[in-house]
């Protein structure tokens, strides 16, 4: 038996915004089931990284293969663009993206909010998509509000149906950016609960964080990023633990 392609396999990256050079040449990897973490400071490059593997961003270099199929391409360097738009919307909804904003739809109350992208993008069963939403709902512990408006929950709460949202869409990977950076720590933790509780149940994941704690606790890789290229990458244990660069030794040092 061969093992599985893995979900997610970027290949020597490289992005700009103009003359801005934001990826120089970078490759990750997640495999069906891994946790993969992305570090490093503001400016590295972490975001667009997370942007590129579900194509919200361009390109100009560079192999990305979603499940072992490569990306098809039109046009070089600036010019490159995905060539075949189906192949970015099975992508796309494959790999649920969740912000550090949320991004709640204010005017639908949290159960449409989950039901919405499965509904219109997905065209599934009315009936199924709102069974799955209440029981989404019910995983994250907010089964209880799914008639109130975003606005009526705390941020936490918020956090935890953005999650519920992206499970609903049933994708091979999650996609995380900087998902408690706009939380107090107190409901910063009922959101860690929860990406910890999907870590354990072996969904495929990429994060990127500033809490290198959560970062140990629930990765199988972790990546530093430093400009826009890997610096250096690891199991938690080594990267956390025997840090050898001295950039990351600073970065750390800096984080706690
Ligand atoms: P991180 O998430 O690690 O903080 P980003 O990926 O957001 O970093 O940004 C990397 C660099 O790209 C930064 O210098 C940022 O200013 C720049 N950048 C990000 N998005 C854009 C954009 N849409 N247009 C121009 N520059 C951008
Ligand atoms: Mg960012």
């Amino acid at each position: 038996m061969t093992a599985a392609p893995p979900v997610i396999e970027i290949a020597n990256l490289h992005k700009a915004y103009g003359a801005l050079e934001v990826l120089k040449g970078v490759s990750i990897t997640a495999p069906k089931g891994h946790v993969i973490s992305l570090i490093g400071s503001s400016g590295s490059g972490k975001s667009t990284l997370l942007r590129c593997c579900n194509l919200l961003e361009d390109s100009q270099q560079g192999d990305i293969r979603f499940k072992g199929e490569p990306v098809l391409w039109k046009g070089q360097g600036h010019n490159r663009r995905p060539a075949d738009p189906a192949q970015v919307l099975r992508i796309r909804t494959n790999l649920s993206m969740v912000f550090q904003q949320f991004n709640l739809w204010a005017h639908m109350t949290i159960l449409q909010n989950v039901m919405e992208a499965p509904l219109t993008v997905l065209r599934r069963d009315r009936a199924e998509v709102e069974q799955a939403a209440r029981a989404y709902l019910d995983k994250v512990g907010i089964g209880d509000k799914c008639d109130v408006y975003p606005a009526q929950l705390s941020g936490g709460q918020q956090q935890r149906a953005a999650i519920a949202r992206g499970l609903c869409m049933e994708p091979e990977a999650l996609l995380f950016d900087e998902p408690t950076s706009a939380l107090d720590p107190e409901l910063e933790q009922e959101v860690v609960k929860v990406i910890k509780d999907l870590a354990a149940e072996g969904r495929t994941m990429i994060i990127v964080t500033h809490d290198m704690k959560l970062a140990h606790d629930v990765s199988d890789h972790v990546v530093f990023l430093h400009q826009g290229l890997i610096e250096e990458q690891g199991p938690p244990e080594t990267l956390f633990g025997a840090p050898k660069s001295e950039r990351l030794r600073g970065f750390l040092s800096a984080t706690h």
